[in-house]
């Protein structure tokens, strides 16, 4: 049977699958008949169970590569459908390193009790390498750097699960410049972790993890709470230097959308701030409209209230131009890696031109993001479109800052 690819393959009835200490090559999901599965103890067989259809068998031993620690005799004539390494392996290697670790702390303390119960050797206490372990699917290394990402998962998830109530979050506020004038327009929101032993914590590290739980819903819920009583101090600033009243611009992710309270929040931050709805942009990405069918919904609903809804990164993700004609879109933020080249190669620039227009079209205005040179800015204005940002203009500061940078635009 070594070395066959066979997808399925028939034991007759008293025949054995596999024996206690073998090498596992696969594991079966048992298609029809029933399966013993039986070990010895002090030199007697002991019955483990009988298996039958739709039950998975010897998966253990494809996943550590440890021998069979118990034999499989087929009781009727059975089908099995083979489950190859190879089916696995990618499935492993890709999913959650959380996942991984409890998986093999769970196999490994099976396979402790059966030992035990086996009356050998006395439980490992750690899983030291075995000669001949090369071929399993979680080798040594695997399971080494699957703990470490594991642990530093668990310790990140619960510092930030205390990071709101510790007041760690920081908002900072990145200018969005309208081109005819170089006024001030608004600004968008950012969100800093400034964790007091950690430091500094990258948005993009935290807040995939953040979303992967649920606690993209609280953080998402002082984010934009704090937006709009900034927003109120802005435009208070505004007001008095006699200029039009400013935006702020909010990620929000499908996370939050999802948790079902984000429309109430929603309406409790613009109520309780009193600030005018017109004034604040929700920023959601292309791949939130992709992965939540009820996004046209929740969008919908929040434009009814009255906010502002902008497409980030636009030309990252799947760019389905559907979206732009099934969504109450405002804004077209078209992303870096477009404007990036675009004073250099004459192609960028004639794609940023084409996008300019296209979303001019369809009445949407447009945010041209991560401007770093002058050239950049000079040409969109000519292009028409209305905003820029970027490092050219300011990096993204604290509130305090952005208040000095606002009062020395108006005052300019
Ligand atoms: P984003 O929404 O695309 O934000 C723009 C990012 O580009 C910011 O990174 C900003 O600092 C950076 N940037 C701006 N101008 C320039 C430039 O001229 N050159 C270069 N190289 N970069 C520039 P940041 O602050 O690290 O944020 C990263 C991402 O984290 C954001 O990407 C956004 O997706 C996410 N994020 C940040 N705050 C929040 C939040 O409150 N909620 C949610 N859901 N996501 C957030
Ligand atoms: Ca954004
Ligand atoms: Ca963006």
């Amino acid at each position: 049977m070594k070395g066959e690819v066979l997808s399925k393959r028939l034991f007759r009835a008293g025949t054995v699958i596999f024996e206690g200490g073998d090498v596992g090559d696969c594991a079966y999901v048992i298609e029809r008949g029933r399966v013993e599965v039986a070990t010895s103890y002090n030199g007697a067989k002991t019955i483990l169970g009988v298996m039958g259809p739709g039950e998975i068998l010897g998966d253990m031993a494809i996943i550590d590569d440890e021998p069979r620690s118990a034999s499989a005799i087929a009781m009727d004539d059975t089908v099995l459908t083979v489950i190859t390494p190879e089916q696995v392996t990618t499935r492993l290697q890709e999913a959650d390193p959380v996942l991984r670790l409890l998986l093999m702390a769970t196999l490994e303390r099976y396979r402790n009790e059966l030992r035990r119960f086996q009356g050998g050797n006395e439980a490992r206490g750690g899983d030291e390498a075995r000669p001949g372990k090369q071929r399993a699917l979680l080798t040594q290394d695997i399971i080494a750097s699957s703990q470490q990402t594991a642990i530093d998962k668990f310790k990140l998830e619960s510092d930030l699960r205390g990071a709101v109530a510790n007041d760690e979050f920081h908002l900072y506020y990145q200018p969005i410049i309208s081109l005819d004038g170089d006024r001030v327009a608004g600004f968008e929101a950012l969100i800093r972790w400034i964790h007091p032993e950690r430091g500094f914590v990258n948005p993009g590290e935290f807040i995939a993890v953040a979303e992967e739980t649920a606690l993209m819903v609280p953080i998402g819920q002082w984010v934009l709470r704090q937006a709009c009583t900034d927003l109120k101090q802005f435009n208070a600033l505004a007001s008095a230097a006699g200029s039009s009243p400013i935006f702020v611009s909010v990620n929000v992710s499908g996370r939050q959308f999802a948790s079902g309270t984000f429309l109430d929040d929603l309406r409790t931050s613009l109520a309780s701030t009193g600030v005018n709805p017109a004034q604040v942009k929700l920023e959601i990405t292309e791949s939130l409209l992709m992965n939540y069918v009820e996004a046209h919904d929740w969008i919908r609903e929040a434009s009814e209230q009255g906010v502002q809804i902008a497409l980030d990164d636009f030309g990252t993700g799947y760019s389905s131009l559907s979206y732009l004609l099934h969504f109450p879109i405002d804004t077209l933020k078209i992303d870096r890696a477009f404007v990036e080249h675009m004073h250099e190669e004459a192609r960028s620039s004639s794609l940023v031109a084409a996008i300019v227009n296209m979303a001019h079209t369809l009445s949407f205005d447009v945010v041209a993001e991560g401007i770093e040179e002058e050239e950049q800015s000079t040409a969109l204005a000519a292009m028409g479109c209305e905003y820029a940002q970027g490092y050219r203009y300011a990096r993204p500061m604290p509130v305090e800052d952005a208040i000095n940078f606002l009062e020395s635009r108006s005052a300019s």
